[in-house]
């Protein structure tokens, strides 16, 4: 069994941590080595999770955000399937970030990010989020580069502030090696029942690999912080990226220890006829 000190020890980004993603390995074997161990491990996280939430949510007074954020394939449906699969539908929103419409790029880039944070009691997931904003924003040059540079410090002020009004902030990001997407685009070419999931724009953005692999370490050099820091999850192994997350969302709800509310009522006073 592997605990969450040992967990964090391999995945957590330390704030000022430099270079966090040179020569990190998108495996880890010695975490989780048997698949069906860690596949029974997600699976009682997942209930442990469902227990957890139906106490954050009759307590009533924080909340828990969940960030995803990965390149194409990375995993992010998948981790939301394994993880939050024993949780009812009134516990857990989540909420995809893709192009912004009309309307969200009309707003500065935060405010649909803002309006989609869980309110108390709920368990929030973003697959995808205002990350896109110094990732491919900044790859694909869609904002001038003096105001993605902003971005860094205005998104952990935004952390920040959450954090301080009651919204847990645990983020991932599903770190997958070059060769594991290949194999996981090509899959999605071979198999009809996937044709639906391959968009040719992937291939584009995967000509981009560098480029996108430099601005996720700037994200996590300059937005891991204290109260909202960073894990890099090893994601080429779908059973092992369940088994730690889950770890560590089940972990961070146990450390937050919602309880049922005790009534200011006596039930001996009630009689039901
Ligand atoms: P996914 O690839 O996550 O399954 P989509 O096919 O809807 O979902 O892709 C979402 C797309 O939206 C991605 O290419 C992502 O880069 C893009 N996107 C997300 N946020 C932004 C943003 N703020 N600005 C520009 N593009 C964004």
């Amino acid at each position: 069994m592997t605990d969450l000190k040992d967990i964090d020890d391999a995945i957590l980004i330390k704030p000022k941590d430099k270079n966090p993603l040179k020569d990190r390995d998108t495996e880890c074997a010695g975490l989780f080595s048997d698949r069906d161990e860690a596949e029974a491990l997600t699976q009682e996280n997942a209930e442990a999770i469902n227990a957890l939430q139906d106490k954050l949510w009759a307590e009533g007074r924080r909340a828990l955000l969940v960030v995803l954020q990965g390149i194409d394939t990375a995993g992010k449906d998948g981790t939301v399937r394994g993880v939050f699969n024993a949780c009812g539908p009134l516990g857990v929103n989540v909420t995809a970030f893709g192009k912004p419409n009309e309307e969200e790029l009309a707003h500065d880039y935060l405010w649909r990010v803002h309006r989609a944070v869980p309110k108390k009691g709920v368990i929030g997931v973003f697959n995808r989020s205002h990350y896109e904003d110094v990732l491919v924003v900044k790859v694909r040059e869609l904002a001038p580069a003096d105001a993605v540079e902003q971005r860094y410090e205005q998104i952990n002020s935004f952390e920040q502030h959450l954090t301080e009004n009651g919204v847990v902030v645990l983020k991932f990001m599903l770190h997958i090696s070059k060769d594991e997407q290949r194999e996981r685009l090509q899959d999605r070419l071979d198999k009809p029942h996937k044709h639906w999931k391959f968009n040719a724009g992937d291939l584009e953005d995967r000509k981009l690999w560098d480029d996108f692999q430099k601005a996720y370490e700037t994200m996590l050099e300059r937005c891991s912080t204290k109260h909202a820091p960073w894990r890099v999850v090893p994601a080429d192994k779908k059973w092992r990226r369940n088994a730690i997350i889950s770890s560590v969302v089940r972990g961070t709800l146990e450390d937050m220890a919602p309880d049922y509310p005790k009534a200011d009522w006596n039930p001996d006073d009630f009689k039901i006829q």
